[in-house]
């Protein structure tokens, strides 16, 4: 059982053994896939596209548009940046764009296990009512 002082009060934070068995496991997921050092941000999405020949099959009717390619993307500060990959490329990055995303569910079970943890804190109960509205406000 984990326990983290507060300064004001001989109380603690007690964190329930399920939570810190669903954490370790977390964790453990977490290393072997950072150990991997197979991470990457963004998607792998396959593309058809249409040249610059005017007279080219892509712009006839029905068209018959080049591709598929595979083009890598990430948004970096809103702009979306991306790369042409290879099909060898496309299929060596997928499982590091997999990686990137199963570290993403990850943490967010992590976050949901803290965010649990402070909801159930039995303190909450304790607090006068006048405390409890003004902390709620923004
Ligand atoms: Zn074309």
């Amino acid at each position: 059982m984990t326990q983290i002082m507060d300064p004001c009060h001989p109380e603690t934070v007690r964190v329930a053994a399920s939570h810190q068995a669903q954490a370790r496991q977390i964790a453990d997921e977490l290393a072997a896939i950072a150990a991997t050092g197979m991470v990457l941000p963004g998607s792998i999405t396959q593309r058809r596209t249409r040249c610059g020949r005017d007279n080219c099959a892509c712009h006839a009717d029905p068209p018959r548009l080049h591709g598929p390619y595979w083009q890598w993307t990430r948004k970096i500060a809103a702009k979306t940046v991306g790369r042409w990959l290879s099909p060898a490329q496309r299929e060596d990055y997928q499982p590091w764009i997999d990686n990137d995303r199963r570290l993403r569910d990850l943490l967010a079970g992590l976050e949901a296990l803290g965010a649990a943890a402070l909801e159930a804190d039995p303190r909450w109960k304790r607090e006068p009512a006048h405390r409890r509205t003004t902390q709620n406000s923004p």
